[in-house]
């Protein structure tokens, strides 16, 4: 399975980055990829290197993939909970179980470098 679509995605807010800065030639990528996000890195770079980098603005860029930790933020008192592995239910301040998921379920585009 390829995630293509994606990372066509991801690149269309390079490109947007890109002309905000005034950037003609992208030469860095900084991913960032939500361990629970369902992306594999390997994929995710495959399509980047083999299918939208060539010919594009970021020829030969250098891809890199940061991974970040699911986190979460109690509702309640407002405590960060970070996942270690299995689903968090409560949270280990007060025991709410109103707990935010805030961080590793998303891939984004985190910085571009150019000139
Ligand atoms: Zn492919
Ligand atoms: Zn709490």
């Amino acid at each position: 399975m390829h995630e293509l679509g994606m990372a066509q995605d991801l690149f269309r807010i390079v490109k947007k980055e890109a002309e905000k800065n005034n950037i003609k030639k992208v030469s860095k990528i900084v991913l960032k990829l939500g361990e629970a996000s369902g992306i594999e890195e390997g994929f995710l770079r495959h399509s980047f290197v083999d299918h939208i980098l060539p010919g594009s603005i970021a020829e030969g860029a250098e891809l890199e993939i940061i991974s970040e930790t699911l986190g979460a933020k109690c509702k309640d008192c407002g405590k960060a909970i970070e996942n270690k592995g299995e689903a968090v239910m409560k949270c280990s301040g007060c025991g709410s179980s109103r707990l935010e998921v805030v961080a590793g379920m998303k891939v984004f585009v985190e910085s571009i470098e150019g000139e």
